[in-house]
């Protein structure tokens, strides 16, 4: 369960006594594990064994990369190089997660993107040759290899618009054939990348080859049924896949093999789909979501090191703090999603600390978690009169600590993401959206860079309430967040501003680069089939832009936008105004 690790001090933080921890193995294809899905040891000897093995084999395939690289800057039209550099960088964002090395994946992900828009002629290669500099470096940084749970040092700039929204393929393994064919057309409508497979070992063989980002899987195909394909797939595939069982048959039976297969939602058939549709969307950013964020405040810096490397080894992140008295900047720094707390230290107890962190807005609602060896019922139960949430006894098998944490941290951040989001859509809502700008315009004037603000609002929206009802209207709204979701970056934010009108905070970018973006979401969105019933229609929306620093703040960058939207409005609908000063005009 406990791997070999290394502490290493984060140098950032000149508090002696506060330091990230980093093992050495960072099982990072269980980021998303189940609080009852730790695996076995053996399994874990054998992940270990094949980290190991590609932790070798990377500064190789970095170098390679690295020298491909230097072929096509010295020969911009070398067409076989830039082919082969694509394919380097795909084949290398797609494994490196799965050993240890999401940062490294999300690096060769973004350069794999920006040499694809070479390929396409949609950029030359001099107009994104920094960028990909930029993102080659930091893979090249990468190159000490020591798997980390550190979120990429991930420079904005080198974090390319995606020119598609779909990741990895959805495989649909439905019967019958007509059902499965119109789930995928879909799916497919809505920009997702499908597979679609008649059998069971169509599917599962599918799986081995590259594994989907999801699957959805009938309950009863022709050759097994969805509990038999997941139990076989968990034993095959190395890391999980999100799974959707869908069946005619809504009975707690069958709901119920469902989930002890391992299955993550169930529908019954026809699935209503705008509500599918949020449901896979929700597994693959699920997949995707940080590591929780755990502080660990202890003097013992050998049992903090245990914990640590305990609940890192399940995929979670920690940090160690071993001075009481550094742990305001490491609550400010490290922003955890939960605490773990010792309770007798010299500088300060436990409890005193729990009445401190409560006394903080920001941190009110973070859990605080006990862990001692105290057995007597009155201190603990004295203890947790300040504010903490729960007491963990000493000793603790790690398994029993890490579910029981996964538990409490797993629902914090679902309970914060309902209290910040719209619960529609699953966006921020107005008033987070409002503070995010606020927060993201004081760091572009920090960092002295340019930052784009698009407000949208879908055309004649009520139309849509009239002819066809509300709830078609409110799956119109769920599409069009969907589609933004997965359209931007992930340093992009995205809010519902008010019942049709959204907005997108785009940082580090300036005018060109986010009217791409923008205009590519809008004809996306335009050319979305909603269906009604048997009916169908398409609706569109009108954008406007702007940018800091032409508007000098938050309030007026939100004045501008809204500005060139009601330019887009008054131009005819259906397209991106970008706000120039005088006046508004087409991108
Ligand atoms: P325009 O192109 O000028 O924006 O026309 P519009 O019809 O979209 O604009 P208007 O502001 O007249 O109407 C917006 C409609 O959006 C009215 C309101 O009932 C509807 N709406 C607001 N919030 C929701 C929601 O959450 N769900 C649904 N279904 N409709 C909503
Ligand atoms: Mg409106
Ligand atoms: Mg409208």
């Amino acid at each position: 369960m406990v791997s070999n690790g290394s502490l290493r001090p984060a140098a950032k933080f000149p508090c002696p006594t506060w330091r990230f921890y980093v093992p050495d193995a960072w099982p990072a294809e269980i980021f998303n594990i189940n609080a009852m899905d730790v695996p076995n040891k053996g399994v874990q000897a054998r992940l270990a064994a094949l980290r190991h093995d590609y932790a070798q084999k990377l500064p190789g395939r970095l170098a390679a990369i690295a020298g491909n690289w230097q072929r096509l800057c010295n020969d911009a039209h070398d067409a076989v190089t830039l082919d082969s550099l694509i394919h380097q960088c795909h084949k290398l964002a797609g494994s490196a997660t799965t050993f240890g090395f999401p940062d490294v994946t999300a690096l060769a992900r973004d350069v794999e993107h920006l040499l694809r828009v070479v390929q396409s002629g949609e950029h030359t290669l001099i107009e994104v040759h920094d960028q990909i500099d930029i993102g080659l470096n930091a893979l090249a940084a990468q190159g000490d290899l020591q798997p980390t749970g550190k979120p990429a040092a991930h420079p904005a700039s080198a974090t390319p618009i995606p020119a598609s929204p779909c990741g990895s393929p959805i495989y649909v393994a439905v019967a019958p054939d007509d059902s499965r064919a119109t789930l995928c057309e879909q799916l497919a409508h809505h920009h997702f990348e499908v597979g679609a497979f008649a059998t069971g070992k169509e599917l599962l063989d599918a799986c081995r080859g590259e594994p989907p980002a999801a699957l959805i899987v009938d309950a009863e195909l022709p050759d097994m049924t969805a509990s038999n394909v997941l139990e076989e797939l968990r034993d095959t595939v190395t890391r999980a896949i999100p799974s959707v069982v869908v069946s005619a048959d809504g009975s707690l039976t069958t709901r119920l093999s469902a989930v002890r297969a391992g299955a993550s939602a169930f529908f019954t058939r026809p699935p209503d789909m705008p509500t599918l549709l949020d449901e896979i969307d929700a597994l693959i950013r699920q997949r995707r979501s940080d590591p929780y964020r755990i502080l660990i405040i202890d003097d013992d810096a050998d049992n903090a090191q245990y914990v640590a490397h305990t609940l890192e080894d399940s995929g979670m992140r920690t940090a160690i703090v071993t001075d009481p008295l550094c742990m305001l900047q490491a609550l400010e720094e490290f922003r955890p999603e939960l605490i773990l707390m010792d309770l007798y230290m010299p500088a300060a107890s436990g409890a005193e600390l729990v009445a401190v962190i409560r006394q903080q807005h920001n941190h009110a609602g973070t859990p605080i978690v006990y862990l001692s060896a105290e057995s007597e019922t009155f201190v603990k139960l004295s203890a947790m009169k300040h504010g903490a949430d729960d007491f963990i006894s000493k000793p603790i098998a790690p398994e029993h600590l890490v579910s029981t944490i996964l538990a409490r941290v797993q629902r914090f951040r679902q309970i914060r993401s309902l209290v910040i989001n719209d619960s529609l859509t699953g966006l921020l809502d107005h008033g987070n959206t409002r503070d995010k700008l606020a927060a993201e315009v004081a760091r572009a004037a920090r960092n002295g860079h340019p930052l784009s603000f698009a407000m949208l609002d879908i055309d004649n929206f009520k139309e849509v309430n009239d002819t066809y009802g509300h709830t078609a209207g409110d799956a119109v709204i769920r599409a069009l967040a969907r589609l933004l979701r997965r359209g931007l970056r992930r340093v992009d934010s995205v809010g519902r501003y008010g019942g049709e009108e959204f907005a997108v905070i785009l940082p580090e970018t300036d005018l060109a680069n986010a009217a791409k973006a923008l205009e590519r979401i809008r004809d996306q969105f335009a050319g979305l089939r909603h269906s009604h019933g048997h009916e169908e229609f398409s609706i569109t929306l009108s954008c406007g832009l702007a940018r800091f620093p032409d508007c000098s703040d938050a309030s007026r960058l939100n004045d501008a936008a809204d500005n060139a939207l009601y330019q887009a409005k008054a131009q005819g609908r259906n397209r991106v105004c970008v706000y120039s000063g005088s006046g508004s005009g087409s991108p």
